[in-house]
């Protein structure tokens, strides 16, 4: 079982003509609601390519929160340990978009701020359990240093996407097996530029992996062995979001089937590449034989 520790929120997209003013009311095009949220979207990621997947997290008492949970369930994904917080909506994201492609996001966590270490301390058992540990930082950290303090040394490979980025030195570096940055957060993460520099840095502090997801071109892996880099499958891009969690989702399904860390990266850049060939966050992520195919595809190209 893949094992997801992370935020669900509802993504609430209003198109207008231009982005208003303070004070100002503009004219709006659209409205609609899209499920998001880093942890839901690698749960979704990696049930779509065919694994065991159960998602941990909290919504709120409210209508939002039980369309969350539809939408992970349709999707295949166990929800049985997901908890309702009285008091707190659900999460949300309003995100506006001006005609010429500028936004504005107001993001409250909501639920999401409720994960806290007595929740960890609940699904413990079950999160120790999991082959692999998905987690992203949308989620308070004292939950994710109170989790990594207290899995089994023999328990799931911990993938952490640091994400939105944010100071990690205070988390137990040394249980986090497979740390992926993209190329920014990897840089603000250690406040250097060369990928491979940055890499050795972060295994210096106790990580056993780390691999920098670098958009079209693909990833990097840097590990105590050396380094290699992934080149990422040709595609024509129309939107990147959830394209990171496409990756992280489909490297732990890689995993999860035995496949060995290069192995996985390839299948991760297929997905991730796919990600991007559609608009959203959810809707974009791709299916099994889809990544399939194009990793049919470019091998053909390839010769
Ligand atoms: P994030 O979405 O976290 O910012 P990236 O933009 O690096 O991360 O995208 C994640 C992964 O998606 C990349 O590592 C790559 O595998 C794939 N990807 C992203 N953009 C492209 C692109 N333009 N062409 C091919 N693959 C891409």
């Amino acid at each position: 079982m893949i094992g997801v520790l992370g935020s669900v929120n509802m993504d609430l997209v209003i198109e207008g003509v231009r982005l208003p003013q303070p004070g100002e009311t503009v004219p709006g095009l659209s409205f609609a609601r899209y499920p998001g949220g880093k942890g839901a979207n690698q749960a979704v990621a990696a049930a779509r390519l065919g694994a065991q997947v159960s998602f941990f997290g909290k919504i709120g008492n409210d209508q939002f929160g039980e369309e969350l949970l539809k939408a992970l369930r349709e999707n295949g994904v166990d929800v049985s340990a997901v908890e309702r917080e009285s008091g707190s909506p659900s999460g949300i994201a309003s995100i506006w978009v001006a005609q010429n492609g500028e936004n504005a996001i107001v993001y409250v966590p909501g639920a999401n701020a409720h994960v806290d270490p007595t929740y960890v301390n609940r699904i413990l058992p079950m999160l120790s359990r999991a082959e692999i540990l998905l987690i992203q930082l949308e989620i308070p950290l004292p939950a994710i240093t109170y989790l990594l303090e207290r899995l089994p040394k023999d328990g799931p490979v911990v993938i952490l996407d640091p994400a939105p980025v944010q100071d990690i030195s205070g988390l137990p570096l040394t249980r986090v097996d497979i740390l992926t940055p993209n190329r920014g957060e990897l840089s603000s993460l250690t406040g250097e530029k060369n990928v491979e520099k940055a890499g050795k840095k972060l295994l210096s502090r106790g990580v056993g992996q780390v691999i920098c997801k670098a958009g079209a071109e693909g990833a990097f892996l840097i590990a105590k062995n050396g380094s290699r880099h992934f080149p990422g499958f040709h595609v024509d891009p129309v939107d990147t979001t959830a394209a990171g969690d496409a990756f992280n989702g489909a490297l732990a399904v890689a995993l999860t089937e035995g496949r060995s860390i290069e192995e996985a990266i390839i299948f991760a850049n297929a997905a991730g590449a796919l990600a991007t060939t559609r608009k959203g966050a959810q809707p974009s992520l791709p299916y099994r034989e889809e990544v399939a195919a194009l990793m049919r595809r470019s091998a053909i190209h390839h010769g």
